[in-house]
């Protein structure tokens, strides 16, 4: 297949927010995706100002489709309490403590997140994973490692505060405090709700990278550009074209790689 077509192909399968397949896990270590944030191209407007409104339409539209329609029937089916389980347990063992905890415009986009249903979606994966980790004796019930998980080499997920800007490895995302408004070298709006979903993407709970997509050379290791825009495409862009941004036509790294959809 030639690149373009494959291209083409991974733009195809951008609608559904939920990857299709995963690659295996490359048990690989924590690979940073190192999403650096740019400090001079920060700007001081409240993203509340530049977010349209729209975002409020395509909650309250995925919150009706969620609830469903009204039950016709005496035989009033509450909507099970899973969403909000899912919700409080995210936030009560997923999120980094002390130090590491997640803060300013990061507690807003992580809340933003899980009120959507890709949000909820993802979050899911993680508190199942939690619940397992807890049947086994590895997280206490207030989310603590256990001395057995100590021992068993547990590690739990976590989103935790990042000064570098957004990343992720397999178990973990770096969350900055605050979201500059748009990316360094595309000059596009940045929808800090899809990168996390982007960083999502990245752990293992998305698509973590093979062997094939990490670039090692004498600049260290790092995801190559091509799997960067691949997770773009099949988690941020599906994101973005919900809360009407364009999509993201390109990656850069920090090394000034860049990788582009075909325009
Ligand atoms: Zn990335």
């Amino acid at each position: 297949m030639k690149p373009v077509e494959s291209a083409k192909r991974g733009l195809q399968s951008l609608s559904p927010l939920s990857p299709r397949h995963r690659t295996a896990p490359s048990g690989g270590g924590p690979i940073e995706d190192r999403f650096t944030l740019s400090d001079s191209d920060r700007s001081d407007l409240p993203l509340s100002i530049r977010i349209p409104a729209a975002i409020l339409g395509v909650f309250s539209a995925s919150m009706a489709l969620a609830a469903g329609p009204a039950p016709p029937t005496a035989h009033v089916k509450v909507q099970p309490k899973s969403a909000s389980t899912v919700t409080e347990k995210f936030q009560a063992w997923a999120l980094g403590r002390g130090e590491e905890a997640p803060r300013g415009q990061a507690l807003k986009v992580i809340q933003e997140y899980l009120g959507s249903d890709f949000g909820q979606e993802m979050a899911s994966k993680v508190v199942a994973d939690f619940d397992r980790s807890l049947a086994q004796g590895h997280l206490s019930a207030d989310g603590e490692v256990t001395l057995e998980g100590q021992l068993a080499g547990y590690e739990p997920f976590r989103i935790v505060h990042g000064e570098r800007g957004a990343q992720a490895s397999l178990n973990r995302i770096w969350m900055p405090q605050n979201f500059p408004s748009h990316f360094a070298a595309s000059g596009q709006a940045i929808l800090p709700v899809a990168i996390l979903h982007h960083e999502f993407g990245h752990t293992k709970y998305g698509t973590p990278a093979g062997p094939t997509d990490v670039v090692t050379d004498e600049h260290g290791s790092r995801l190559s550009v091509d799997h960067e825009l691949e997770i773009v495409n099949r988690y941020e862009n599906p994101v973005r074209l919900r809360y009407g941004y364009e999509p993201r036509h390109s990656y850069h790294n920090h090394l000034g790689e860049k990788a582009e959809n075909p325009r």
